[in-house]
């Protein structure tokens, strides 16, 4: 660290993403999907737009917000893209909670949230999970801050009913309610609170291609709400970086979005596969939690979270591993492709014997 830097960013202590290696691995651990994207994203990529790199991308992001809206059936006005869902949350964050305002989450759930917090200057509330790590939404009524939830929830792949979650929305009429559904393109649409946006205004539900979408590498995920809340996080869009996403994201997210078909499809192999491998799991004696999600959260009463982790490592197995209170001895394992789930389960099979 440099004496100049600022003190305010001193005691930062940055997210640690999963670890992206090159290696000859089986990579189960940031819940990439192990399919291509649609093949529309391919065909705009050939499509000459190398020609278009010249000019500055359009910052309203007309062609994409329209897309958006069309899928949802909402109005564009009621939709902001960002370089990644974590764009759009950093900016809500920011706007609703940051400079001393609260922002209120589980103990367990995306790792962001509270780095997002003290980046931005709000005071961080966490409310523990039950025992069984659901959530209570009785614990969130009248927060006294923005509240974010993750649903299905993330490591645990649990989802929160819509009923719970508008008992939420409902409770903190005063504060902004923020529902990360990074993972519902998995548990299935009638579970969205996008469902809600016409009733609450302190409503704001994120998405992301990243995952169902198979688009982590392209960075683009979006925040829908009411166009006087996408109005306020266009103000700060515009005051920070207003081309954040790139005419090649624009365009190339623009297809993908379009192709529901193929992605319905893909969706349904993985979580078919994440039934199979749970299934197979739990018959070694894994407790796993009711995912929706494109992951499994796993945890064996023989072997820690730690040892699994490094002996499926050495197998060329990468899974991801948290050393944080309470599920210190999980695993949570992205759902590969069913050859990739079948090489898991040899190699945790290994583990065990080895270990147990
Ligand atoms: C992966 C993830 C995100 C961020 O995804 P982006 O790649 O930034 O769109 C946000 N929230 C949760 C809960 C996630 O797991």
């Amino acid at each position: 660290m440099t004496p100049f830097l600022r003190p305010q960013y001193r005691s930062l202590k940055p997210y640690t993403p999963g670890e992206q290696i090159n290696a000859n691995f089986i990579k189960l651990n940031t819940n990439e999907s192990p399919f291509p994207p649609s093949p529309k994203v391919a065909e705009v990529l050939k499509s000459g737009i190398a020609d278009r790199l010249r000019l500055y991308p359009d910052p309203t992001l007309g062609q994409l917000h329209r897309g958006v809206a069309q899928q949802y059936g909402l109005n564009e006005a009621g939709v902001i893209a960002g370089n990644g869902s974590d764009d759009v949350l950093a900016f809500a964050i920011m706007a609703y909670a940051g400079g001393g305002g609260k922002l209120v989450c589980p103990d367990i759930t995306y790792g962001f949230y509270p780095v997002y917090a003290d980046f931005f200057g709000a005071e961080l509330a966490t409310v523990p999970l039950r025992e069984d790590f659901t959530i209570n939404p009785e614990d969130y009524a009248g927060a006294g801050g923005t509240v974010v939830i993750a649903n299905p929830n993330a490591p645990t792949g649990i989802l929160l009913p819509l009923a719970e979650i508008e008992q939420i929305i409902a409770t903190n009429p005063d504060n902004i309610v923020i529902i990360d559904e990074a993972y519902m393109d998995f548990a299935g649409q009638e579970h969205s609170a996008v469902s809600l946006l016409g009733k609450y205004d302190n409503l704001i539900v994120t998405r992301t291609l990243s995952k169902s979408h198979s688009l982590a590498g392209l960075r683009c995920g979006f925040a829908l709400a009411s166009k006087e809340i996408i109005a306020d996080l266009n103000r700060l869009r515009y005051s920070f970086n207003p081309y954040n996403l790139s005419a090649i994201t624009i365009a190339a997210a623009s297809a993908a979005i379009a192709d529901t078909e193929y992605y319905a499809e893909r969706i349904a192999t993985i979580n078919a596969t994440r039934e199979r491998a749970t299934a197979a799991l739990t018959q070694l004696g894994f407790v796993c939690t009711n995912s929706q999600a494109n992951f499994i959260f796993a945890t064996h009463p023989k072997i820690s979270g730690e040892e699994l982790y490094n002996a499926l490592r050495e197998q060329k197995i990468l899974v991801r591993h948290f050393a944080l209170p309470r599920i210190s001895n999980h695993v949570r394992i992205s759902v590969g492709t069913e050859e990739e789930m079948g090489a898991l389960l040899e190699a945790v099979r290994v583990s065990l014997s080895v270990e147990g």
